[in-house]
């Protein structure tokens, strides 16, 4: 069987946010139940995928990772390209990461498709010892830019799933509502 008729739905979702907050591996959590201490070995787009049963509709959701472009300020329009959904994520123990969502939202903005779904994610809430930016700050600021929010840890695979099941049932309602 072709790649593509395996499943009823294929969607893009990509993550986005400051180098190190944990991207590459929430991916690995998500759809290899895996983590990774070390850092990454290549720069350069990479995606990942995990298939998800929303009744008897089979979805696929190509996730696609920075892999570390961000560090050099070259993230182009074609990795927002055609992607439902994004995972915009932060790391609760820097402030900075969290101070740069402003400017990671304009660029979801002016890249990604107008009815792009966003979660805001804070990661690494195993850390809540080193924590430099409550978790009702990222409330806040989910609440007012209207995303979801979610506290998660990939080391600790905390939330994880809910986060992505989050954007991707919001994907499918919007995209399956659109199909009718
Ligand atoms: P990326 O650059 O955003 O893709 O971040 P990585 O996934 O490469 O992770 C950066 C560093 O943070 C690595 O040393 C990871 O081991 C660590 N890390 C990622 N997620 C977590 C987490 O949930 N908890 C903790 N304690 N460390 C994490």
């Amino acid at each position: 069987m072709a790649f593509y008729e395996e499943c009823d739905y294929l969607f893009k979702a990509v993550l986005i946010g400051d180098s190190a907050v944990g991207k590459s591996n929430l991916i690995s959590r998500f759809c290899r139940d895996e983590f990774r201490l070390d850092s990454k070995p290549t720069i350069g787009v990479e995606f990942a995928y995990r298939n998800v049963k929303i009744g008897d509709k089979l979805v696929k959701a190509q996730i696609w990772d920075t892999a570390g472009q961000e560090r050099y300020k070259a993230i182009t329009s074609s990795y927002y390209r055609g992607a439902l959904g994004a995972l915009l994520v932060y790391d609760i123990t820097r402030r900075v990461t969290f101070s740069n969502l402003k400017k990671w939202l304009q660029e979801l903005r002016h890249f990604g498709e107008s009815e792009l779904v966003i979660v805001l994610v804070g990661n690494k809430s195993d850390l809540g010892h080193n924590r430099e930016v409550t978790e009702e700050e990222g409330q806040e600021v989910a609440e007012r830019e209207g995303l979801c929010f979610m506290e998660t840890s990939a080391l600790e695979n905390l939330k994880v799933e809910d986060a992505f099941l989050q954007m991707i049932m919001q994907i499918y309602e919007i995209s399956s509502k659109r199909l009718l």
